[in-house]
C-alpha cells in the first residue's frame, strides 16, 4: 500500500488523570467494577444509566448504593462535552458548539424530520485533509476525537432535544474531520452508538463520509459490523480533483472507483457519492457524464451538495436552474440522485461551514 502524509496518526487528546466513565463499554465497565470490588450487575446498571437513560451525573445513578456512588465521583469522571452554543436555523437545525475537557471545541447539528432525527457529528477538530472549498480543511488538524467525545455529541443532543423512542436516528459523520483518519476511535464509537443495550441506533442508518482516504476505505471494509460508507467524489477529472482535495495526490480516481469496487457491501447496500457542485468548475454536463460513468462501477446513490458559501472560499454555488439540469440528467441515465439541501445554512451549520477555533 501506498504511504501517505494521513498514515501518521492525527495528535490525541492529553489522557485523564482518571478513568472516565462516560465511553466505557459493557466490558470496560465490568472490569472497572471488579477492580472496585463491584459484581458485574453493577456495570450494567451503570451501562443502563449512561446510554439508554443519558443520565450525566453520578446522583441520577438512584439504583446505585449511596457509597458506590461517592467512589465513583471521587476515583473517575463522568465527562462528556459540554453543550456551550446552539444556533437554531429557519428550517429547524440546530447547530451546537461542544466544549471538550481541554477547551477545543467542536460542532454537530441536530437536524429533525417528520419520521427521523439526523444528527451530524464531528470525528476531528480541525482536518488534515486540506480541501481547499472547506472552512474545516482551513483550520488544519488539531487532534483525534475519542469514542467518548463522539458518542458524547450524540447523548447531549439527545438529551436537549429529546427524542420519542420510535423515531429513528440517523447518524451521519460530516461534521468536522476525516473520519477515516481517527478510524480507530470512530469505530469504537460505532460500537457505543449501535449497542442494542445502550443507543441502540441501527448500523445501517450510521453513514461515515470520506475524502477517499483508501487505505481508510479498506480497512472499513474488513469490519463484519460497520457504518455505511459515502464518499465526497467532488470532482470527476484527476487534474481538478487534485487541485481541490490533496488526497487525490495519493489516491486518484482510478484508485478511488477499484476500492468502492472492492469495498464488500451488503444486500441492498449503495455507497453514496457526494458531490459538491461549484459554480463554473464542477456543474458541467461533461462534469455529469463523468460522475455517472463513475457511479457504475459499484451499487451508489448520487447526492449533490450544492456548494455552501463561506468567507474567503472562492467557489460559488450554482444556479437552482443547473442543479435541476444535473439532477434530471443523472437520474435520466438511470442514477439514484439526490440533492441535499443543506439544513442550518442560515447559522453556518451546513457541511463544510464547522469551524471552530479556540476563544
Ligand atoms: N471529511 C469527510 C466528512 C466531513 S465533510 C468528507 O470529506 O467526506 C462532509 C461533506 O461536506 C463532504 O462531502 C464535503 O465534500 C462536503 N463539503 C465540505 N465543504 C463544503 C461546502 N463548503 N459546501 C458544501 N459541501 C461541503
Ligand atoms: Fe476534511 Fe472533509 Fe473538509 Fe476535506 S471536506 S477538509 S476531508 S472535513
Amino acid at each position: 500500500m501506498k504511504p501517505s502524509p494521513w498514515d501518521q496518526p492525527a495528535p490525541e487528546p492529553a489522557r485523564a488523570e482518571r478513568p472516565n466513565v462516560a465511553g466505557m463499554d459493557l466490558a470496560d465497565l465490568r472490569r472497572l467494577m471488579g477492580a472496585m470490588g463491584e459484581s458485574p450487575f453493577r456495570a450494567a446498571q451503570i451501562h443502563q444509566g449512561l446510554y439508554r437513560q443519558r443520565w450525566t451525573t453520578w446522583d441520577a445513578f438512584t439504583s446505585l448504593s449511596k457509597d458506590l456512588r461517592t467512589r465513583l465521583e471521587a476515583g473517575t469522571e463522568l465527562s462528556w462535552p459540554e453543550l456551550v452554543d446552539s444556533a437554531g436555523s429557519e428550517d429547524g437545525a440546530t447547530k451546537h458548539a461542544f466544549r471538550l475537557r481541554d477547551g477545543a471545541l467542536i460542532e454537530g447539528v441536530h437536524m429533525p424530520y417528520p419520521n427521523r432525527t439526523t444528527l451530524c457529528l464531528s470525528s476531528q477538530v480541525g482536518c488534515a485533509m486540506g480541501c481547499t472549498f472547506c472552512a474545516t480543511g482551513l483550520m488544519g488538524i488539531k487532534r483525534n476525537l475519542t469514542a467518548a467525545e463522539i458518542a458524547g455529541q450524540v447523548v447531549a443532543m439527545l438529551n436537549l432535544h429529546g427524542h420519542a423512542a420510535l423515531d429513528p436516528i440517523n447518524i451521519v459523520f460530516m461534521g468536522m474531520g476525516e473520519p477515516l483518519h481517527n478510524l480507530d476511535h470512530v469505530m469504537q464509537a460505532f460500537g457505543l452508538m449501535t449497542d442494542p443495550k445502550g443507543l441502540g441506533i441501527a448500523p445501517r442508518r450510521i453513514t461515515l463520509s470520506t475524502s477517499g482516504l483508501v487505505s481508510g476505505i479498506q480497512r472499513l471494509g474488513s469490519y463484519a459490523r460497520r457504518p455505511r460508507l459515502a464518499l465526497s467524489l467532488n470532482a470527476t477529472t484527476d487534474a481538478y480533483r487534485s487541485s481541490i482535495m490533496p488526497v487525490n495526490n495519493v489516491w486518484n480516481l482510478d484508485a478511488l472507483a477499484a476500492a468502492l469496487k472492492a469495498f464488500p457491501v451488503e444486500k441492498g447496500e449503495r455507497i453514496t457519492l457526494e458531490y459538491v457542485l461549484l459554480k463554473g468548475v464542477t456543474d458541467s454536463l461533461d462534469d455529469a457524464r463523468r460522475l455517472a460513468a463513475f457511479a457504475r462501477g459499484f451499487p451508489s446513490k448520487v447526492n449533490l451538495i450544492p456548494f455552501n458559501p463561506h468567507e474567503g472560499s472562492g467557489f460559488e454555488p450554482p444556479t437552482e436552474a443547473r442543479i435541476t439540469e444535473l439532477c434530471g440528467f443523472l437520474a435520466g441515465r438511470g442514477l439514484t440522485v439526490s440533492v441535499r439541501r443543506s439544513r442550518g445554512q442560515d447559522v453556518a451549520g451546513a457541511c463544510g461551514q464547522l469551524v471552530r477555533e479556540r476563544p
